[in-house]
């Protein structure tokens, strides 16, 4: 088989795997799950054929997917892949770019020039800020906490690049209780200790409270959350950002997901984050473009760019090479997915697949009330958070769900005990998708129930 046939059968299965995904099992089966021994093979010693590496990729892998990229995954904030960010996907990968510098690829770095003043008219953020098309919003925060640390440092005087960090002033950060996992991971591996974070604590929407924000000065990084994992939860950014700025500190938000609200009729939600020094945003979940691809948004572009340079040239750094705004150096251009997704929806596109999440969000939460589940949180954005009324029960109807195929979220632990969480982040998620999840809760939990009695 030639290239042309191989490549050829590759857009077939992949097409036939796309139009067969509303009808998969949302989790694998255990069989499934079981045949995945096909791939425990030792190395080869000779190259094998790679129609054959193909076919067992697709046959016995296909199988061993979560259907995340179909219609009834609630899981996490996943997000399916549009249409036109998934066509544009199979293009940049027939391309192959090097995507640091226009030098290395000249349509890439137009595009993604292109899609970061996209990026910022449709979240409304400061138009001189710099975008980086990094792999995740954990890298994207990594870098923007790298920035905020070395810019803070700088303002006392201290010289990072030159000095490093032995004997240099303490900086601290302030977190929010509820901070995700993977903020206190970039902290952790930016050689932030326990020692130097300090926890605001949060009401009971998860939200900070900003009478408790511990103090705040000019070696204070403070990192706020918008869209909080469980609740949807946004911090009240117009109460504290304007008081930790006179302070001297630098603010950073987290909206993994949530910053796309602020694209939407629920841009209210959002008050006053326009204020903040840097953000970080995922496309891969709720602008639902293809896996892995996020953004660091700095106001400093020259922060940005001098923190991230690798321009050969060390005193300066050109802020138009993606290189010099993400931690990788050799990339592909992720950003021309946030492009397509842009060009596709347009500024009423996004307003519209946000609204409708959190429409469905809202139908799934009054429903879930109706039928009698302890719905947690007021559903304000597209999470909704709900229990039974034993524990017990949480976790049998929660195990049922996932284990039926017909649907899947996850867990959570929430005020202590266990709790279930749906997200709705997927474009294909239709009213009867959202009808189907609650009738399938209906009848899992009257069955529980029978079983527990
Ligand atoms: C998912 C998420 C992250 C981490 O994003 P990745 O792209 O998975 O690294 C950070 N913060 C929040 C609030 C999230 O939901």
């Amino acid at each position: 088989m030639n290239e042309m046939e191989l490549l050829a059968q590759a857009d077939l299965r992949g097409l036939r795997y796309t139009e067969t995904n509303g009808q998969r099992r949302v989790f694998p089966s255990d069989e499934a799950i079981a045949a995945l021994v096909a791939f425990d093979e030792p190395l080869p010693d000779q190259g094998l054929p790679a129609e054959d590496t193909l076919a067992l990729l697709d046959e016995v892998g296909s199988p061993a997917t979560t259907a995340s990229n179909g219609p009834r995954y609630f899981g996490f904030v996943i997000g399916a892949a549009l249409p036109a960010a998934a066509a544009a996907e199979r293009l940049i990968s027939a391309w192959d770019q090097c995507a640091s510098t226009f030098d290395n690829s000249p349509v890439s770095a137009t595009l993604e020039r292109v899609a970061s003043r996209w990026v910022l008219d449709a979240l409304d953020l400061p138009r001189d800020s710099a975008v980086g098309f990094g792999t995740s919003a954990t890298a994207c925060t990594l870098t923007a906490l790298a920035v905020a640390r070395r810019e803070l440092l700088a303002r006392l005087g201290w010289n990072l690049d030159d000095q490093g960090l032995n004997g240099a002033p303490e900086i601290r950060v302030v977190i929010s209780e509820l901070t995700h996992i993977t903020v206190k991971k970039a902290l952790q591996v930016l050689g932030f200790g326990k020692h130097q974070i300090l926890q605001a604590p949060v009401d009971g929407q998860g939200r900070i409270d900003a009478t408790l924000v511990p103090p705040l000065d000019e070696r204070t990084i403070l990192c706020l959350q918008a869209g909080e994992v469980n609740t949807g939860a946004f911090d009240p950014f117009e109460q504290i950002i304007p008081h930790a700025k006179k302070a001297g500190a630098w603010v950073h938000v987290d909206g993994a997901f949530g910053l796309w609200a602020r694209a939407s009729s629920l841009v209210g939600l959002t008050q006053g984050i326009e204020l903040a020094d840097s953000w970080t945003t995922d496309a891969h979940k709720w602008l639902n473009t293809p896996y892995d691809c996020a953004m660091t948004i700095c106001r400093n572009s020259g922060a940005l760019a001098e923190a991230m340079n690798s321009d050969a040239a060390y005193s300066s750094a050109s802020v138009d090479a993606q290189k010099n705004l993400t931690l990788e150096f050799s990339r592909r251009p992720r950003g021309i997915l946030v492009w397509a997704a842009l060009r596709s929806l347009g500024r009423d596109g996004i307003a519209e697949l946000v609204e409708r999440h959190c429409a469905q969000a809202r139908r799934i939460g009054d429903g879930l009330a109706r039928a009698g589940f302890e719905v947690l949180n007021p559903v304000i954005l597209n999470q909704v958070l709900f229990r039974c009324t034993t524990d017990v029960q949480t976790v049998a109807v929660r195990t049922a769900v996932q284990q039926s195929g017909e649907a899947w979220f996850g867990g959570a632990v929430w005020q202590g005990r266990p709790a279930m969480r749906v997200s709705v982040s997927s474009w294909r998620t239709q009213d009867a998708d959202v009808e189907a999840l609650l009738a399938l809760l209906v009848r899992i939990k009257s069955a529980t129930t029978d079983v527990s009695s």
